[in-house]
């Protein structure tokens, strides 16, 4: 209905910019292959977004953007879905919340090649607040060969 992956993503991103969200800069889309039991392929890109919103506010419109393309939140973690929205970094530093469940810098981000690229590409020096490394040092360390420890 909304076409492949890029498509979607491209639309999506389109769907951001309303009276109270700015899209300010927007990365390139790569590809990737899913984590988890989902086989499908995978299109990523990273936006900076200006707004007054707070975040549990910026979550709730991220997510009925992802409704709107189909996304059914009751199934499982990790399924193959049309759209997935996360907050990365803002601002304000840290945020943790329970209701909203929201971990603002995103758990995973350090961790994960298809958000570092993207989001090196339009904010290589922002920091992240708790390794303190910016986004361009931590794509670097990501894409180090790991050191092989002795068992
Ligand atoms: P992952 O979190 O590993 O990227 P996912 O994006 O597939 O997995 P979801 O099912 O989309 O996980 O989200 C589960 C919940 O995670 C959301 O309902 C939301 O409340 C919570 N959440 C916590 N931190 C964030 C964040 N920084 N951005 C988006 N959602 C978050
Ligand atoms: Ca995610
Ligand atoms: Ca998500």
């Amino acid at each position: 209905m909304f076409g492949g992956p890029e498509r979607v993503l491209e639309q999506a991103i389109a769907a951001l910019e309303t009276a109270e969200v700015d899209v300010f800069a927007v990365s390139a889309t790569i590809r990737s292959t899913a984590i988890g039991p989902s086989r499908r392929c995978y299109a990523n890109a990273a936006a900076i977004l200006s707004t007054n919103l707070s975040p549990p506010k910026l979550l709730a419109m991220l997510q009925s953007v992802e409704t709107h393309f189909g996304r059914n939140r009751r199934g499982q973690h990790w399924q193959a879905r049309t759209l997935d929205l996360d907050i990365l970094m803002w601002s304000g530093g840290i945020w943790t919340s329970n209701r909203p469940a929201l971990g603002i810098p995103h758990y995973a981000m350090r961790e994960r090649g298809f958000v570092l690229g993207p989001a090196c590409e339009i904010a290589p020096d922002w920091r992240d607040p708790l390794s303190n490394l910016s986004i361009r040092q931590l794509f670097h360390r990501l894409n180090q060969p790991k050191p092989i420890l002795p068992a």
